[in-house]
């Protein structure tokens, strides 16, 4: 697609260009109707960089950091097999606090024990991290580089560089990783244009996981007072991604949930076939506050059934298999 076409649909209004019914059609024909589930463990919100959006951020004195224990992860993997999920993703702040060796050998356990299949979303590492995190039996990797305008960038991650996210990414893929990136949409001063931008560097960098949600405006943060009324773009961001991106996985984000209660039923129906509801436990839960609107009630084993019976209700069936990127292995 051209990128006049991307912004034309963008901006267009999707009763009018057929756009949700369109990315629909070609979520079925190129990746089906199964819906993968992956269980997301905040494993900890001990970050030292100072992103302006995220409530996790260094300057954010109020909320109270914690790392979980191995033991604590590790029974969080269990649950999600127990639940019936494939694939477990890791998630936390950044850079690396904690021993890695420990690390190491807590995800060689996850994998003999359990077998299930381990993504991690750590951010920026040095590539032989990397290396070893692949050894222990990590295989899949999200990062998503935010935007791609370099100035917006640079406001909005003040400690971090552009090159390096994109260096990172690109280890990532040399070891072999699926590799996940992303962006979030409204974000303070992006335009139509440069979201367009984003889609079509999904396609070049042949990403094999896309994550879109808005952006939320989070009080504990300098952009406290943006609005958020950023749904209805992202949806139609994702639309458009799943159309440019026909066989990338797409999940429906926390964040489309955060902003509207049917936000994850409306992203499967506009071309989403991945969802990752949260298991961290409860304790931890309420204490990984990227924003504000993020269910942190929902008790795993309830949430693993609405989803069943949401998945049943869209006419759709629960991915049983390991949702292996389709862009990666060229089908
Ligand atoms: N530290 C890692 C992973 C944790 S943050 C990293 O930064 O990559 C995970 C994702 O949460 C980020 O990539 C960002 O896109 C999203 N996020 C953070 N703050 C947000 C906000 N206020 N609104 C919407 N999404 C947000
Ligand atoms: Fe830290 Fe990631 Fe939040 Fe940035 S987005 S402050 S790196 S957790």
């Amino acid at each position: 697609m051209e990128k006049s076409e991307i912004i034309e649909l963008l901006k267009g209004n999707p009763a009018e260009t057929g756009l949700f019914k369109k990315a629909d059609e070609v979520r079925k024909k190129y990746v089906g109707d199964d819906i993968y589930l992956r269980g997301l463990i905040e494993f900890s919100n001990i970050c030292h960089r100072n992103c302006l959006y995220c409530g996790l951020r260094r300057d954010n004195k109020i909320i109270h950091r914690y790392l979980m224990s191995d033991d604590e992860i590790f029974e969080a993997a269990v649950l999600a097999k127990k639940l019936g999920y494939t694939s477990i993703v890791l998630q936390s702040g950044e850079p690396l606090s904690f021993n890695i060796k420990k690390f190491l050998e807590l995800l060689k356990r996850i994998k003999n024990e359990t077998g299930l299949i381990i993504t991690l979303s750590m951010g920026e590492l040095e590539k032989e991290y990397y290396l070893l995190l692949k050894e222990a039996g990590a295989s899949r990797y999200l990062m998503r580089f935010e935007t791609s305008d370099r100035n917006l960038y640079s406001y909005l991650k003040p400690d971090s560089k552009y090159e390096k996210r994109f260096e990172c990414l690109s280890w990532l893929r040399e070891l072999g990783f699926e590799v996940g990136s992303g962006i979030m949409v409204g974000l303070p001063g992006q335009s139509v244009e440069s979201i367009a931008d984003d889609i079509m560097l999904f396609d070049k960098l042949k990403i094999d996981m896309i994550g879109i949600g808005p952006f939320i405006s989070n009080p504990e943060t300098p952009l406290k007072n943006f609005n958020n009324n950023n749904f209805e773009l992202a949806i139609k961001t994702l639309a458009v991604t799943r159309i440019v991106c026909p066989k990338s996985n797409i999940p429906a984000t926390s964040a489309m949930e955060a902003l509207d209660d049917n936000g994850r039923e409306k992203a499967l129906m506009a071309g989403a076939n991945v969802i990752m509801p949260n298991i961290t436990p409860y304790n931890f839960k309420d204490k990984y506050i990227l924003y504000p609107g993020k269910s942190i009630f929902d008790d795993p084993y309830e949430y693993s059934v609405y989803l069943k019976n949401l998945i049943e209700k869209l006419g759709r069936k629960w991915g049983k298999g390991p949702g292996n990127s389709r862009v990666k292995e060229g089908l």
